[in-house]
C-alpha cells in the first residue's frame, strides 16, 4: 500500500502558519490583503471566489472582491487594476478566470504589479521564475513541492515526469523540479510513446485534465505520483488523471482525488499573499 500524501491536512498545517504570520504582520501595523476580480456570473468562478474569500477571513488575510457585470469593458477592469497597484494596502491581485469573450487576458493579467502577482502569471513572474529569483511561486506547483517536502521525498538527481505543459501547472512545475536537481522530461499531447516515459519516472506529475489516463501498467514500482487533474462525471463526483486504485499498489506514495493537490493550491495563495505583504512591511521600514 502507497503512502497517501495528504494534502487536505497539509493544507491545514501550511494555513496555520499563514495565520500566524498574518498575525505578526497586523502587530506591526499591515493587514495583509488579497483582491479578487471578478467578471460575469460564472458559477464555477462565482464558487472559487467565494472559497478564496473564506480562506482569507479563516487566516488573518482580509479580502476584497470586485463582481462586475459581465459587459464591464477592458478599460474599466485596466483602471480598476491600476487603482489596486497603487493602493498600498492591497498586497495581491487576482483576476478571476475564465473571462468573458470581449476580454483580453494577456493584456488583462500583464496590467498587474508583479509584486502583487501572488499568482504568478505575468511574463514578469514568469521570467523571474526561470531566472530562479521569484517574488512568488505558482500556487499549485509550489504546493506540490511543499509535499514532497514534506514528505521527504528529495527531487535531486530524481527522475521527474511531468505529463502537461500548461502555463499554470505543466511548465512551471519542470521549472521547479528542475531548480531542485531533478532530470525533467515534460510530456504533453504530442508524446511518441507517453506510457514508456511515465514508466521511467521516480516522480511521475499528471496535469492534463484527461480522466485515468495514466494506469498501471504506466508506471513503475517504487514511484511517486502526484495527481493533479480535476475531472468531474456525470454525477459532480471528482476524479483525477490517475487511475488511483490500481496505480497506488505499485507507488510508494500517491495523491488521492479530491484531498490531494487541490487544497494545496489555495493554501500557497494564502502564502504567497503573505509574502507580498511581508515585501510590503520591509518597504515601510525604509
Ligand atoms: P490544460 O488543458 O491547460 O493543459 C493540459 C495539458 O495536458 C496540455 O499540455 C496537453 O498537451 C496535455 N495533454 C492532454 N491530453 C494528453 C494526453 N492524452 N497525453 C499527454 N498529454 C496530454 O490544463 P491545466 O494544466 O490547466 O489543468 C490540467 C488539469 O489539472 C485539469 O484537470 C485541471 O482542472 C487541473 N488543475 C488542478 C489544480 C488543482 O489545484 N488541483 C490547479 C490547476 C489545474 P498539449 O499541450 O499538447 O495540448
Amino acid at each position: 500500500m502507497a503512502i497517501l500524501i495528504d494534502g487536505k491536512a497539509l493544507a491545514a498545517k501550511v494555513k496555520d502558519e499563514v495565520a500566524e504570520d498574518a498575525a505578526l504582520l497586523r502587530e506591526r501595523g499591515i493587514v495583509p490583503c488579497l483582491t479578487v476580480i471578478l467578471v460575469g456570473e460564472d458559477s464555477g468562478s462565482q464558487i472559487y471566489v467565494r472559497n478564496k474569500k473564506k480562506a482569507c477571513e479563516e487566516n488573518g488575510i482580509a479580502s476584497r472582491s470586485f463582481e462586475l457585470p459581465e459587459n464591464t469593458s477592458e478599460s474599466r477592469i485596466l483602471e480598476l487594476v491600476s487603482e489596486l497597484n497603487a493602493d498600498p494596502t492591497v498586497d495581491g491581485i487576482l483576476i478571476q478566470q475564465p473571462l468573458p469573450k470581449h476580454l483580453d487576458p494577456v493584456r488583462l493579467m500583464e496590467s498587474v504589479d508583479p509584486k502583487k502577482d501572488v499568482d504568478c502569471l505575468t511574463y514578469d513572474s514568469c521570467g523571474r521564475l526561470m531566472s530562479g529569483r521569484p517574488y512568488f511561486l505558482p500556487c499549485t506547483p509550489a504546493g506540490i513541492m511543499r509535499m514532497l517536502l514534506e514528505y521527504n521525498i528529495s527531487v535531486s538527481g530524481k527522475n521527474c515526469v511531468v505529463v502537461g505543459r500548461s502555463g499554470i501547472v505543466g511548465r512551471p512545475m519542470a521549472m521547479m523540479l528542475l531548480w531542485q536537481n531533478g532530470t525533467v522530461t515534460v510530456c504533453h499531447s504530442k508524446t511518441k510513446d507517453l506510457a514508456a516515459e511515465c514508466r521511467r519516472a521516480d516522480i511521475l506529475i499528471v496535469a492534463t485534465g484527461k480522466r485515468d489516463l495514466v494506469t498501471a501498467d504506466m508506471v513503475k514500482d517504487g514511484c511517486v505520483v502526484i495527481d493533479v487533474g480535476m475531472n468531474r462525471d456525470e454525477n459532480g463526483k471528482l476524479h483525477g488523471d490517475v487511475d488511483f486504485v490500481n496505480v497506488e499498489k505499485k507507488a510508494y506514495a500517491i495523491t488521492p482525488v479530491p484531498g490531494g493537490v487541490g487544497p494545496m493550491t489555495i493554501a500557497m495563495l494564502l502564502k504567497n499573499t503573505i509574502s507580498a505583504a511581508k515585501m510590503r512591511s520591509e518597504q515601510k521600514k525604509q
